[in-house]
């Protein structure tokens, strides 16, 4: 970012993300350019969010076409594109009682799912240690990260966290004043956290005993980011709630909150801006590529070969995650210089813990691009354990 970009970020901006080191001017597929036109590839997808890449041809062409022809409508009305959406998102879940409410973010979607919890007549909420469920006070009275929660507290009371991973602790705390139980199917923020195989199963068989809701947080691992369209499909549960963002919008603002029990009745909640039919015919773009281009098999294939490959670099301890959600665990804490040289190599990823690199490439990258990474990576590491 140039000096001038950043002052003027500095004086016109919180300063709650500190100052970008990169001012992005545009993008196409895999690749960004910044305002001084170097060329990036894009390894984090806008946090898991660009699973197209950057100016997908459909997209554009969905979006184009919905601003010509309408753009806000308010849910005071029906439109096409939501009643398209809706139905796609049910029958992804496999089950015709699913229930859609649109929204515009992670947080909100989770809000949402906290709400329709208080219907039960319980309130208890029990989330996990790691969790991130997002930044708005109930979101941020599930999110088990205490560096975040600190400043804002007094948070929501009612809350409990139980180390993410065990079930023991679960089946300790459960009761029947367990409103919901909310859990990642991998804690993306906390570091790309997979849990054990069985976990979400025996979540799942925990809730059923005390008769409380699951709610499955797949805002990160959601639509086809983890080679699944929700991320917990591999242990084979049915969650009561599913909540959605991030990969939904296919690059634009979208959340969804789909319930299988319980339900708001009129009145009960809203958004002005939920289900758009802009962001809707997204979404739509998105859903109908990712099916016709069997993307979710490209996301396993593409997933499985880059953990391969990095495992091998000198100074990997693992490489956990799935699809193309993965955490490359270092033997050392240098992820923030790794990113660093990753970033002057003109590649982009994050470094959600001291030794941890999150990469979240969009589904259209190729084999070639998953080489150059590995090179890239191998010299970024390299000069960082060096440093
Ligand atoms: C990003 C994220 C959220 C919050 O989403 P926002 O759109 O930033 O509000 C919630 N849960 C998980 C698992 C996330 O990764």
């Amino acid at each position: 970012m140039s000096k001038k970009s950043m002052i003027a970020w500095d004086t016109s901006l919180q300063p709650n993300y500190g100052t970008p080191r990169l001012n992005l001017a545009r993008g196409k597929g895999a690749y960004l350019w910044s305002d001084q036109d170097e060329k990036y590839l894009d390894f984090l997808s806008g946090i898991a969010t660009n699973a197209l890449g950057h100016a997908h041809p459909s997209i554009i062409k969905a979006v184009s076409k919905q601003v010509k022809t309408l753009s806000h409508t308010s849910n005071l009305y029906s439109h096409p594109q939501v009643l398209e959406l809706a139905s796609r998102l049910q029958k992804l879940t496999g089950s015709d009682s699913a229930r859609v409410f649109f929204c515009n973010s992670g947080a909100e979607a989770n809000e949402s799912a906290l709400k329709l919890s208080r219907l039960t007549g319980r309130k208890k909420i029990i989330s996990t240690v790691g969790a991130f469920h997002g930044r708005t006070i109930g979101s941020l009275s599930m999110t088990g990260q205490e560096s975040k929660r600190e400043p804002f507290e007094p948070l929501l009371g009612d809350m409990d966290f139980v180390p993410y991973g065990d079930l023991k602790a679960l089946e300790k705390l459960i009761s029947f004043k367990t409103a919901m139980v909310i859990v990642e199917p991998i804690q993306g923020e906390n570091g790309v956290v997979v849990p054990p195989d069985g976990y979400l199963k025996g979540v799942r068989e925990l809730c059923d005993r005390y008769d409380v809701l699951l709610t499955i947080d797949a805002v990160q691992t959601g639509i086809g980011r983890t080679g699944l369209w929700f991320g917990y499909e591999h242990e084979g549960i049915t969650p009561d709630i599913i909540t959605l963002a991030k990969g939904l919008g296919g690059g634009l603002p979208l959340g969804a909150m789909i319930s299988f029990k319980e339900q708001f009745s009129p009145g009960q909640h809203g958004s002005t801006f939920g289900a758009n039919p802009i962001v809707c015919a997204a979404a739509n773009s998105l859903l109908n590529e990712l099916e016709k281009h069997q993307y979710l098999e490209r996301v396993t294939f593409l997933g499985e070969k880059l953990k391969k490959m990095i495992v091998e670099v000198s100074g990997v301890a693992e490489v956990r995650g799935r699809g193309l959600l993965l955490g490359i665990v270092l033997d050392g804490p240098y992820a923030n210089e790794v990113a660093l040289e990753l970033e002057k190599a003109r590649v982009l990823v994050n470094a959600p813990q001291a030794n941890v690199i999150r990469i979240a490439p969009p589904f259209v990258i190729t084999e070639g691009d998953i080489r150059k990474f590995v090179k890239k990576f191998e010299k970024a590491l390299e000069a960082a354990r060096g440093a």
